[in-house]
């Protein structure tokens, strides 16, 4: 099975076909620049940062080493899920990972609320952002989407969510 790093190298061969082929119709395409660089940003960070191999957080992987000392943070994904499980379905599987990180971030949050009313630090977090762009928000789960559909297919996995379901797993 491919490591971490040809996952890394096949994800990026891709994305430099892609971003070639974009150029090379870029005036036919009329892609608007926010959505390519959302597109190319959520598949990076896909690439990189947030992989299906993170299932295996509990021992020493490629993406939780790239999140430094923050790679802890990983380790119970790595526990809650099974190499190749659930992690590794076309749908779903991507978005274990970002629930869980929204989950993370709001224990997170709450926790230093939490701190911070207890010293008596009147520090308020606020967090206000502007919702993007719908076009640009789609570009963002399809780029991260891309990234994960990649790495399973050079796993050797294809959308086949009844395999899963008849508990036939492939290592
Ligand atoms: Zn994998």
């Amino acid at each position: 099975m491919p490591s971490g790093r040809v996952h890394e190298a096949i994800n990026l061969s891709v994305l430099g076909l892609a971003t070639a082929a974009y150029w090379a119709y870029r005036q036919d395409l009329e892609v608007p620049q926010p959505v390519a660089a959302a597109f190319m940003g959520s598949y990076l960070l896909g690439t990189f940062l947030i992989t299906p191999d993170l299932d295996l957080a509990e021992q020493q992987v490629r993406a939780k080493g790239r999140w430094g000392w923050m790679g802890w943070f990983w380790v119970p994904y790595g526990w809650m899920f099974a190499h190749r499980g659930l992690s590794h379905t076309w749908i779903v599987g991507p978005l274990t990972r970002i629930l869980y990180l929204g989950a993370m971030g709001m224990v997170v949050y709450w926790l230093f609320s939490a701190l911070s009313s207890y010293l008596g630090l009147s520090i308020h977090l606020q967090p206000r952002f502007n919702t993007p762009p719908q076009e640009v928000l789609w570009a963002l789960a399809l780029g991260y989407y891309a990234s994960q559909w990649l790495h399973l297919i050079a796993d050797g996995i294809w959308p086949d969510a009844g395999r899963i379901l008849r508990g036939r797993r492939r290592r």
